[in-house]
Parts: C-alpha cells; sequence; structure tokens
C-alpha cells in the first residue's frame, strides 16, 4: 500500500504542523500537533454485578463507574473509573477532579508523562479517576497513530496469560454451582478471611483440581494462624497466596513470607510506584491493578521496577467493564499471573475488546487501548 505525503502526516498526526516545515527548517515534529484542545467529557455509569460480590468485609450487587472520553480531531479516547465504595471514590468525587483538569493546557496530547503529571499533581488520591483520565488520554494517542498499546511497548499479544475467574464466598451449593459455570478457566480464585474457609476449599476441590489462588483481603490477625492456615492450603493445588494480613503488620507478614510454603502477594498494601520498593522484601509479588495506580503509564512503571527487584508481577482488576480490561490487557504480556475477569462478572457492559478464550486473555485487535463502544 502506498500512501501520499499529505495521508501519512495525518496519519500520524503531523498534519497540523506540516503548513510550517519550510519556515521551521524541518523541525515542524517538535510542534505541538494541534491547535484546539481535546475535549474531555464523562458520565457516571452503573456496573450491575452477575453475582453479588461477597469480600471479607463487605458485600455488593453493584459497582459504582465513570465513563470518560476524550475527543479531538474526529478520535475519541475512551476511560473509565471503577469505584468499588471501599475504596473512597465515587462519581461524585471523580466529578470533582476532572473538572479540575483543564485541557487548554495541553495542547499536545502526544505528551503524556508531562501531561499525566501535571494531571496528578492537581489532587492528592482520586487514583480511579486519575486512571480514567489516563486510560482515555493513552486510547486517544494510540489511536491517533493507528496501533495498539502492546506494540507501541513492543509486547508479543500472544504472550497473554491465563487469567483465574473469581468465586465469591456463599454456600456450598452456589460455591459448587460456579466453580462448575467457571469450567472455561484454568486458574480459580477464591475469597478467605471467614470461618468457612477450609469448607470453601473443599467444596471447591470436589468439583475440580485446577489450581486455585486465594485472596484474604487482610482478612487474617494472627501470624500463626494464618501461617497453619497456608500450610494447611499448601496440600490443597494452591498457587500462592494474596495479602493474608493487615497492610500494616509488616513484621508479621515478613515473617509468613519467610516460613510460607506458597509465595505471598501484596495487593492492599501496593497502590503506586513508591509501594513497590516497600513492598520488596516483604511479598514474592504484588498485584498491579490500573484503578489502584492511575493508569497505564504508572501500572507499566511498576511492573518495570519489580521485576528489576527480582519480584512477580499480577495483574489485576475491579469489577470494570471491557474498557479497563482492554487497557490492562495491553499490558499483560509483562505479567507473570493475570486476574482480569472484572468485565466477565458484570452484566452490562457497554464496551468490548479484550476477550478470554479458553481461561486466556486474548488482546483486542484495535488501536489504542483496543476498547470499541457498543451500548
Ligand atoms: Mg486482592
Amino acid at each position: 500500500m502506498t500512501m501520499d505525503r499529505r495521508t501519512f502526516l495525518q496519519s500520524t498526526g503531523l498534519a497540523a504542523a506540516a503548513g510550517g516545515v519550510g519556515s521551521l527548517g524541518g523541525c515542524a515534529a517538535a510542534a505541538p500537533r494541534r491547535s484546539a484542545p481535546l475535549t474531555l467529557r464523562w458520565a457516571p455509569y452503573t456496573l450491575q454485578l452477575k453475582h453479588a460480590f461477597t469480600l471479607a468485609t463487605s458485600s455488593r450487587t453493584t459497582t459504582p463507574d465513570v465513563l470518560v472520553e476524550l475527543e479531538g480531531d474526529g478520535v475519541v479516547g475512551y476511560g473509565e473509573a471503577s469505584m468499588p465504595p471501599y475504596l473512597g471514590e465515587s462519581p461524585e468525587s471523580a466529578d470533582g477532579f476532572l473538572r479540575r483538569i483543564d485541557m487548554a493546557r495541553y495542547p499536545d496530547p502526544f505528551l503524556i508523562g508531562d501531561i499525566l503529571a501535571d494531571v496528578d499533581a492537581l489532587a492528592p488520591g482520586n487514583p480511579a479517576a486519575k486512571a480514567a483520565f489516563d486510560l482515555a488520554l493513552h486510547d486517544w494517542v494510540g489511536k491517533k497513530i493507528g496501533q495498539p498499546w502492546h506494540r507501541l511497548w513492543g509486547l508479543d499479544p500472544s504472550k497473554t496469560p491465563v487469567t483465574s475467574f473469581t468465586i465469591g464466598i456463599d454456600t456450598p451449593e452456589v460455591v459448587r454451582q460456579k466453580t462448575l459455570e467457571a469450567a472455561e478457566y484454568k486458574v480459580l480464585k477464591v475469597k478467605l478471611g471467614r470461618d468457612t474457609d477450609k469448607l470453601l476449599i473443599e467444596t471447591i476441590r470436589s468439583v475440580t483440581s485446577v489450581p486455585i489462588r486465594v485472596d484474604v483481603n487482610q482478612g487474617w490477625k494472627d501470624r500463626a494462624q494464618a501461617l497453619a492456615m497456608i500450610e494447611w492450603l499448601a496440600g490443597k493445588g494452591i498457587e500462592f497466596v494474596e495479602q493474608p494480613m493487615p497492610k500494616e503488620q509488616i513484621d508479621d507478614l515478613v515473617w509468613l513470607c519467610e516460613k510460607s510454603p506458597l509465595p505471598i502477594v501484596g495487593d492492599e498494601a501496593v497502590q503506586r510506584l513508591p509501594d513497590v520498593v516497600k513492598a520488596h522484601g516483604v511479598y514474592d509479588g504484588i498485584n498491579i491493578k490500573l484503578m489502584k495506580c492511575t493508569g497505564l503509564r504508572e501500572a507499566h512503571a511498576m511492573i518495570t521496577l519489580a521485576r528489576a527487584l527480582g519480584m512477580d508481577v499480577m495483574l489485576g482488576c475491579m469489577t470494570e467493564t471491557s474498557c479497563a480490561i482492554s487497557a490492562a490487557a495491553q499490558l499483560s504480556p509483562l505479567a507473570k499471573w493475570a486476574d482480569l475477569d472484572g468485565a466477565v462478572l458484570i452484566g452490562n457492559d457497554p464496551f468490548d475488546g479484550a476477550r478470554i478464550v479458553d481461561g486466556r486473555v486474548v488482546m483486542p485487535a484495535g488501536p489504542g487501548i483496543g476498547a470499541v463502544r457498543c451500548g
């Protein structure tokens, strides 16, 4: 296929600068790509969960979400903020944060690092709202260039990991049913932290022998009891234990990690980039989620740092649509473990994108983050 100069410049976003090529003596690439700022808009969206989602500390049937769009040059970039209530953000807080972003300050959307650092500094916290903006900006830039982010990062789309599927805490009969419904998945994830933990594991083991990852969500308070439970779990085909104890009990976690026959993965303890350094020596691996860490740019940096420190990386998610799951999929070839079943757990996904086929994450085909609005 041939491409004339004008078409090439349009496809690479250089068209606006092309008129000045002569006068700038070939330095057009340094000029801002656009004269008009991108338009940022957002709207709340309630995710309906297929099953009530029960953790050690709470249970719910919906998740508040905000869908974000960045538009310019006929290109729309998508992002979302999924905000489980226990994490402290809400559609109202996201609205308040997103209103502070002045797109007129960012005439060149390709300066992703500068823009996201500026947006991050607008207010502390708000990781999901920041992630929504980060995803939309990555999506817009990728679409403008015409390439998916896994290609821009040089990652092999065939190297996506298998993903676990979460079986929520429930009665033995419902757990057995949910496990049978999850037959497609090669790995299951189970939420523990109640006095029925052993019954839950035994119930799943009565139906399937696939590996199980357990997530305690800080539910065990005593390290000796935690170790006894992990030693019991080690004989049950368990792959690793996620956040077994409260993140503040660092000495207990170091003790547990040294003695545990199973890898210990930090989740609640690891939010953003500086937490990776703090997790080193406390956990064997870390669970990175876009909604915790403000999006793709910081997630990529966290993965790079964790791997350099010799830690294993898990890429996780909240209950979220195929928008954020597709974004996470772009990074997933860098992760040892994936837990990207968030879109499968909701009944009103307004996006198409990354899919899970035979338990494996399938990279979406499109440019940007690869999410397509379909509802
Ligand atoms: Mg977790």
